[in-house]
């Protein structure tokens, strides 16, 4: 007799991602956010690191800002 009706398999999920890409120099974004996900990192924020990270991983997109804001 097998109790019970859920069975949950752990799932395993691969990050499609790069984690940890390199900030490009003379990129004022890229060197923004690095330091953004260093300092998420030190606090555990792993959200906040995750999106710094992927900012920085998509590097020539996030460089055309139509705004002079700085
Ligand atoms: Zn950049």
């Amino acid at each position: 007799m097998t109790p019970g009706g859920y069975l949950s398999p752990p799932v395993h999920l691969t990050e499609p991602f790069d984690l940890d890409p390199s900030p490009v120099e003379g990129c004022s974004v890229c060197q923004e956010k690095a330091d953004e996900r260093r300092q998420a990192l030190d606090l555990g924020f792993m959200a906040v690191a995750v999106c710094a990270a992927i900012e920085i991983g998509r590097h020539p997109r996030h460089r055309v800002k139509p705004s002079t804001q700085q």
